[in-house]
């Protein structure tokens, strides 16, 4: 059977996405997290179009892949002009790539109305740009852009450009559904048609604009196709590429077809968050496969059930893609829950214990009063420990005080927080610090009382800050507020919460719990991280 090949473009079409801009050092750093991951083909971006990709294929020749083959990406000649003296193709060449992949239009409508040139006319240019390249460079890709909307409109016509394209020595003609609108059914009408073209072998790329990308993309493969292009977590223009972070598990887990190696398989969840990462947005929690409440259990029968078998409640085990199995705490949780974390914890208890009844009665109590701990596993634990073994707390406050200061309309306060500790050795600590928000203010302050005792916590740093306005009881003022504090060390992160109806004792409360989880950390022997969770190890 043909190997299925796996054809990125997340550093192309991806960074056509929205809110998202790679620099050039995250592009090549991607380059060889995809390499690593098996990818066969890269595509580092249209040399063309800004100095910065030409830059990129420059850099990234010095580069050693192991697996992936750099594509260079364009698009066919102009139409006035013979392809040698077509810029967009010399500056394709000059990217030095082993592989060029250019676009080219198969929708009459296209034709007509945006090039304005007759259909033999744009049969010249597929035909002249694929042969003038094929004779310059290994391999030649050919997208057929809008090829299912060209389908459809005229059938003939789409047709006519795949074989001339095929004609021409393109390698690989891969079918666009460049607008997204296409369903299953009609992905596997076009590709079987297509067969029919002379193509050495067919693609398919596929947008999310109805969803369906993922599921269009294995229709083509059930149809012949033997290239998929999409994007690592479905990156790319308005809804998205085809997501190949579900791509490739539904292609090696469900259907069979191996594309990668068992090992790259288990980089999946890895290069999913790096990409977020580089990308600067927040990974989306309920992803398929990769997300990290992809196999998060809640329910209480459902936590019993998996600790049993997880099978009952996971569709594949997680560790495949490299993510892992979580069990979040909540009302809704059982003493099972509770047994499950103790565990992750590194605590030994048993459901017969009765230290397992006082946390969950605890969790249950701050539950109403608006605390949540699915994001905050570090305030968690925290309560387990003292449901354990009693408050064991490494300072104790005496007070605090915080004041905002606007001296004119044009400028941001400032805030400053004075804070009084007990500290460790009996002492009273008395600390100022300012700060651009209260929050800022009182962590300056509480580094500054503890950092004699505890110069570990120069390592601790505040990711972000999250404020929840609870269902208020009438007036909005008055409302209840939920604080979450993200923080973390260069080994690990964690995530801490404090409520109140006022925001400044919420976050207080956030931020001593992220103290006092850094130190005791620091304590206790290593156990197992958790991704999403309190001890998430950043660099897994
Ligand atoms: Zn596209």
């Amino acid at each position: 059977m043909t190997r299925i090949k796996l054809y990125d473009t997340t550093l192309r079409d991806g960074a056509q996405s929205e809110d998202v801009a790679f620099t050039l050092d995250d592009k090549l750093r991607l380059v060889e997290e995809l390499d690593a991951c098996g990818l066969a083909y890269i595509e580092g971006g249209w040399p063309g179009s800004n100095p910065r990709d030409e830059e990129f294929f420059a850099r990234v020749r010095k580069l050693k892949l192991r697996y992936a083959r750099v594509a260079a990406f364009g698009s066919t000649r102009r139409a006035n002009l013979a392809a040698a003296d077509d810029l967009n193709l010399r500056q394709l060449l000059k990217a030095e790539t082993a592989v060029v992949t250019i676009v080219g239009k198969t929708w009459d409508l296209h034709v007509r109305d945006d090039l304005r040139i007759t259909k033999q006319a744009n049969l010249d240019v597929i035909g002249d740009s694929v042969a003038y390249l094929k004779q310059r460079v290994d391999e030649v890709v050919f997208d057929a852009e809008h090829f299912f909307d060209g389908f459809r409109a005229d059938p003939a016509y789409a047709l006519e450009c795949l074989r001339t394209a095929a004609a021409a020595g393109a390698d690989v003609l891969v079918l666009c559904d460049t607008r997204g609108g296409s369903l299953p059914e009609q992905i596997r009408t076009g590709l079987q048609a297509a067969s029919g073209t002379g193509a050495a072998a067919l693609g398919i790329h596929c947008h999310n604009d109805c969803e369906l990308a993922v599921a269009n993309s294995l229709a083509a493969i059930a149809a012949g196709a033997t290239q998929i292009q999409g994007t690592v977590n479905g990156l790319g223009e308005r809804c998205g590429n085809a997501n190949l972070c579900s791509v490739i598990p539904n292609l090696q887990l469900k259907l069979g077809l191996e594309c990668v190696t068992p090992e790259q398989l288990k980089k999946l969840a890895h290069l999913s968050r790096t990409v977020y990462e580089l990308a600067n947005i927040e990974p989306y929690k309920r992803q398929a496969y990769v997300g990290a409440s992809a196999f998060a259990h809640k329910g209480g029968l459902h936590v019993a059930a998996v600790q049993k078998n997880s099978e009952t409640y996971e569709h594949i085990d997680p560790e495949l893609v490299g993510n892992r199995q979580r069990v979040l705490v909540s009302d809704l949780s059982g003493r099972s829950s509770v047994v499950y974390k103790a565990k992750q914890f590194g605590i030994d208890m048993d459901t017969a214990n009765p230290a397992v009844k006082a946390v969950i009665d605890r969790v249950k109590e701050l539950e109403s009063v608006g605390f949540q701990y699915e994001g905050a596993e570090a305030s968690f634990e925290l309560l387990m420990r003292e449901a354990l073994h009693g408050k064991v707390r490494h300072f104790r406050l005496i007070a605090f005080r915080v004041s905002d200061e606007k001296i004119n309309e044009n400028e941001l306060p400032l805030s400053e927080a004075t804070v009084m500790i007990e500290a460790p050795d009996g002492s009273t600590a008395h600390t100022v610090a300012r700060g651009n928000g209260p929050l800022n203010a009182l962590d300056g302050a509480l580094r500054k009382a503890l950092m004699p005792f505890y110069p570990q916590l120069a390592a601790l740093e505040l990711r972000d800050y999250k404020v929840r306005v609870l269902g208020s009881g009438g007036e909005g003022t008055e409302a209840t507020v939920r604080v979450l504090i993200e923080s973390a060390d260069e080994t690990s992160q964690w995530g801490t919460v404090g409520v109140s109806p006022n925001v400044i004792d919420a976050s207080w409360m956030a931020l001593v719990d992220s103290f006092e989880y850094k130190l005791y950390k620091d304590e206790k022997a290593p156990r197992v991280a958790e991704p999403g969770g309190a001890a998430r190890n950043t660099s897994s």
